[in-house]
């Protein structure tokens, strides 16, 4: 059964990105009404104008006439970008490949030497804003590897196609005139503004918005440099969580072994207990270490379901969550944290043998889902806390483990395939 849209556009002659493939030509995969290809044609052709309706706006933030017309003149809409934003490796892969990918030995041993070379900067840091060095070096490895995957793409052009084609134009908008304002400025000089399709720029990864929110001027030369100047690349970085709840001295949270028969419908992001509680009911850190914060709230996360590990996360998951909002690069940082630090690998074992559901099927469950009056929300193939809540609820109505996992057995039974 197929949900998602067929592709009907014909590839056309559509001007390649800078050292990348043109626009496929094709539908997006969402389904998204503004991300067919004949939308997305009509507001590649209302480009220009658009941007100038974007002016007045750009004055009132004191961006001169001058600049605006500089930094616009000649941009042309980068359409490749249609085609990745529905392609976020962090929603589309398994836990496990993900964090595969991340989390090797040659980018721990890139952390430490960061660490090591950088270290006046990182006490210094960790003295004024209460951000410990390892999450910081996690971020910026796994963001960037270390500044070596900053991106190519022109932050402006990125987000100014963003800004006035495809599904998220008023998000974009606001980045696009957050990135107008940096140039204007001069925080950040334009050769250097280079980052992802997304807009993010610099080793590690700063959106526009964000920058203007948190970024510093730590090394004293008057301007906010995230992308060359080391001293504010740490300090915003670390100013960033910081501003967003950071709890200083405390974990992200802990791996922890599910016993037989729990009650998986607790897992869930708004059941909060203290680890205390969890572990009255019979949760367990590996190897019988103790919680050193027992009245700490945490709520429990099974990414892989049942046969995979479980963990506590505690107030600085959270706030990761918020630099980008996708468990699973958070748990990345945060266990990458853990191994700079010293620690080891998770110690229970990933279910490898699942299957992965393809994108196509994530958004056909979500669909069966909805169809069956749970709500997933706007069905778009990520399977967030919301569409594991739907599951569990339908896992426990047919009497499987309510865990949450997307599996293909749990498909299989959506399409009424499977016989109870
Ligand atoms: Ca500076």
């Amino acid at each position: 059964m197929s949900i998602l849209p067929v592709a009907t556009g014909s590839v056309g002659a559509v001007a390649p990105s800078p050292g990348g493939p043109a626009w496929s030509g094709l539908d997006g995969a969402s389904g998204h009404p503004l991300m067919t290809a004949e939308a997305i044609r009509e507001a590649a052709a209302n480009f220009p104008a658009c941007i100038e309706s974007l002016w007045p706006e750009a004055a009132r933030r004191g961006i001169s006439r001058d600049s605006f017309v500089r930094f616009t003149a000649g941009l042309a809409p980068d359409l490749r970008i249609m085609d990745l934003m529905d392609a976020q490796p962090e929603f589309t892969k398994a836990f496990w490949d993900y964090l595969d990918i991340l989390v090797t030995d040659a980018r721990l041993q890139k952390g430490r030497e960061i660490l090591a070379a950088h270290r006046p900067i990182f006490e210094a840091v960790e003295r004024a804003y209460g951000v410990d060095r390892y999450i910081i070096a996690a971020i910026w490895g796994i963001e960037s590897n270390y500044g070596t995957a900053i991106g190519e793409r022109p932050v402006l052009r990125s987000t100014a196609t963003l800004a006035c084609i495809g599904r998220r134009q008023a998000y974009f908008r606001e980045e696009f005139l957050s990135a107008l304002e940096i140039l204007h400025r001069g925080d950040v000089r334009p050769e250097d503004l280079k980052g992802s399709w997304a807009g993010a720029f610099g080793p590690t990864q700063f959106m526009p918005t964000a920058f203007k929110r948190y970024a510093v001027d730590f090394d004293g030369d008057g301007r906010r440099d995230v992308v060359t100047s080391v001293p504010d690349i740490i300090a915003s970085t670390a100013n960033n969580l910081k501003k967003d709840g950071w709890q200083p001295g405390h974990t992200w949270g802990y791996e922890v072994v599910v016993p037989q028969g729990f009650d998986y419908m607790l897992a869930d992001p708004s059941k909060q207990f203290t680890l205390a509680q969890w572990e009255t009911l019979g949760l367990r850190r590996p190897g019988g270490l103790a919680f050193p914060r027992p009245h700490e709230r945490a709520y429990l996360m099974v990414p892989a379901g049942a046969r995979g590990p479980g963990f506590l996360m505690l107030n600085n998951f959270r706030v990761i969550m918020k630099y980008n909002p996708a468990e699973a690069y958070a748990l990345a940082i945060g266990h990458f944290a853990d191994r700079l630090r010293g620690g080891g690998p998770f110690v229970q074992p990933w279910p490898r043998d699942e299957p992965v559901l393809s994108r196509t099927e994530r958004y056909e469950l979500q669909q069966l889902l909805a169809a069956r009056g749970y709500d997933v929300g706007e069905p778009d193939g990520r399977l967030g806390p919301r569409t594991r809540a739907a599951l569990r609820r339908y896992q426990a109505s047919v009497g499987l483990v309510p865990d949450g996992f997307a599996s293909a057995t749990v498909l299989s039974y959506l399409r009424g395939q499977a016989s109870r």
